[in-house]
């Protein structure tokens, strides 16, 4: 006991020797005459070398440098112009690229010395972030790089960050509408062997190697260094080019493995929590849980996102499992963020897979999100009332609802009251019951703009097949208008409304739940579908636009959400609302939207006016001259109905 104590004083004062918020985790610093490396290890290590490569892989080393160390800090400088090598540092745990590897060979096993310069984009300099006012304004397009492209019969990369520089990927992002891609894992991830990529192996990539390097795999030549770099600039800077921002899937909370991890191979334990048996937490449900509490991961942390904001120049950040990181080192990454550009986005999934070595009231979840103001979080309250529970694929959810008289598991009136929630983004509002919400007793978001509206993601079913898991004999119509339905309430959310990419192709994944090693033939895209359900996607397009040209729908404001937002009496379980009196100064002085999951036509009384009508029967027109008058509608089976005045 007393042993460990004396340890756990020993890693303390050597955490603290080096000041962590001034870090700049700078590794390696090149220059013609000489290449100063250094390394945050343990000040105790009996040996830490560098190890200088002429490959990324194989061969003797070309030269070995002893580090010396000095207030936590080891240093090695090597004479002699090392432009184009590779190095590894090793304190005797095995060799690796360091944690802050820019650039690295084969499967980022070392490290790279490159010429930055040469992977600027030709346009590069020219690149502007797209202007995002709010994040009420985004829509969000949730993408894994070889579901989108590696079906596509005309795409010149398939699978690969180039395919998105593609006119035929542009095209199809800006007829669709949206204006952010959130990109799944792009850094250089493990579990996909990079010297054997003709396998076509597929994994979502939430197995961190190398955080600040891109995926070798998406590139066209992950033995070179520059090919990564380059290619990922060059996909962001057409994206960029085409209005759209790029959105960083950013996997901090655990790595690949502790063993061979770079963070345990540099200073071992530090970068990792442990419970208080003293063996790994396992908050991610990965195997472990890194440390944000402490101060050089959290450090880390700040870095790593300024520099994919500095050197690619990405819009936002999607912290996964951001339940397994502490407040403080949200709100410090924030803050950090703020200085560099305010409108960079962040998000993430307020929960974590597992306990967490840290107590709840200090960690990013959910219900913790009203003390990390800018940052959002996922809505599984909309998700799930929508779809049905997480927990379990066959049971539906509110879009199962499908006539008055039969409750199912899911209680009718909690399915709306937590479709409510999610309609006004999370927030307090007098006609929310949060007794009757699903999981959430208060409302979690001060502001509509720190709740993700969505209903489904690359977890999970996609929203296809969990309708036709959860809702017994489906026909085709009916789970097209189903579909059409739970995109018009994400739509039509105060919150920052999401989608999985494909689902305006009316995607399936055959009913796989978990497809994260899942081959192409289940994740890809089937571009055939764009033909073939060609309603679907003007559906899907013409619903983004009603958004986007109606800021009654994105007020991004609480108060004016609370002002203008009022819920209509409707037969259960139908959901109406109006955005009145000119919200937003839209052009629509009062909108009502009325959501029906029944098989029957519902009736619906509405303040008495005359209205037009702009979405029926699984249709948008903005420009309809088709007109009701009255205190009374209809709304068709299994839709939505959208009037104004
Ligand atoms: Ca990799």
């Amino acid at each position: 006991m007393k042993k460990l104590h004396l340890l756990l004083i020993t890693l303390l004062m050597m955490a603290t020797t080096v000041q962590a918020q001034d870090f700049k985790f700078d590794e390696v610093t090149y220059t013609p005459q000489q290449t100063t490396f250094r390394l945050f290890a343990p000040a105790n290590a009996k040996k830490v070398v560098v190890r200088i490569y002429k490959d990324g892989q194989g061969g003797k080393a070309l030269k070995t440098i002893k580090m010396t160390e000095k207030d936590g800090l080891w240093t090695a400088t090597a004479a002699g112009d090392l432009m184009n090598k590779f190095y590894t540092f090793d304190m005797g745990r095995g060799e690796c690229p360091g944690v802050f590897a820019k650039a690295v060979g084969i499967n980022g096993k070392r490290g790279a010395i490159i010429d930055v310069e040469k992977t600027f984009p030709e346009h590069w300099c020219c690149d502007t972030h797209p202007v995002i006012k709010s994040p009420a304004d985004l829509v969000i397009y949730e993408l894994h790089h070889r579901d989108f492209s590696i079906a596509r019969s005309d795409a010149k990369y398939p699978g690969k960050f180039l395919a998105l520089t593609e006119p035929w990927a542009i095209e199809h992002l800006k007829s669709l509408g949206v204006n952010a891609v959130h990109i799944l894992p792009s850094y250089d991830y493990g579990s996909v062997d990079e010297t054997r990529l003709s396998d076509n192996k597929y994994n979502w990539g939430y197995d961190p190697v190398n955080y600040n390097v891109p995926e070798g795999g998406y590139s066209t030549n992950p033995y070179d260094p520059y090919s990564r770099v380059r290619e990922f600039k060059e996909m962001v800077n057409a994206l960029h080019e085409a209005g759209i921002a790029v959105i960083l899937d950013v996997v901090y909370n655990h790595t690949y493995d502790i063993e061979h991890s770079n963070f345990q191979r540099t200073y071992p334990d530090y970068y990792y929590r442990k419970s208080a048996d003293g063996k790994y937490s396992n908050g991610s449900g990965c195997g472990n849980e890194t440390a944000s509490e402490k101060p050089m991961m959290r450090q880390f942390m700040i870095e790593s996102a300024k520099y994919w904001y500095n050197e690619y120049r990405v819009d936002g950040f999607r912290f996964d499992l951001m339940g397994c990181h502490d407040i403080e080192t949200m709100n410090a990454i924030r803050a950090e963020l703020n200085k560099l550009d305010p409108s960079i986005f962040i998000y993430g999934e307020g929960w974590s897979a597992g306990q967490c070595a840290l107590p709840t009231e200090q960690l990013g979840v959910k219900a913790n999100v009203s003390k990390m103001p800018g940052i959002a979080a996922f809505s599984d309250e909309i998700r799930d009332a929508l779809r049905g529970p997480f927990s379990d694929d066959t049971v539906s959810g509110w879009l199962g609802r499908l006539n008055t008289k039969k409750p199912g598991q899911f209680e009718s009136r909690v399915e709306v009251e937590s479709l409510k929630f999610g309609i006004v983004g999370g927030i307090s509002h007098p006609q929310v019951n949060m007794k009757k919400v699903n999981y959430s007793q208060k409302p979690w978001a001060t502001e509509p703009t720190q709740m993700i509206a969505y209903v489904s993601c690359h977890d999970d079913m996609c929203l296809v097949d969990r309708l036709k898991a959860s809702i017994p004999k489906l026909k085709e119509d009916e789970l097209i208008r189903l579909d059409l339905l739970a995109q018009t309430a994400v739509f039509t959310s105060q919150g920052v409304p999401f989608m999985l990419s494909g689902e305006e192709l009316l995607r399936t994944k055959q009913g796989v739940h978990n497809s994260f090693e899942s081959p192409d033939s289940i994740n890809q895209l089937d571009w055939s579908n764009k033909e073939r359900y060609s309603k679907v996607f003007k559906y899907y397009s013409d619903l983004i636009a009603l958004r986007r040209n109606h800021p009654a729908f994105r007020l991004g404001d609480a108060d004016l959400v609370r002002k203008h937002l009022e819920f209509l009496d409707a037969p259960q379980p139908v959901v109406a609302f109006r955005l009145k009196n000119y919200a937003g100064r839209d052009d629509w002085r009062n909108i009502i939207v009325i959501l029906n999951p029944c098989r029957a036509t519902m009736t619906v009384d509405i303040p008495k006016g005359m209205y037009t009508v702009v979405c029926k029967d699984g249709e948008i027109n903005e420009d309809s001259t088709d007109k009701i008058f009255g205190r009374r509608t209809t709304v068709s089976p299994q839709s939505a109905l959208i009037l104004h005045d």
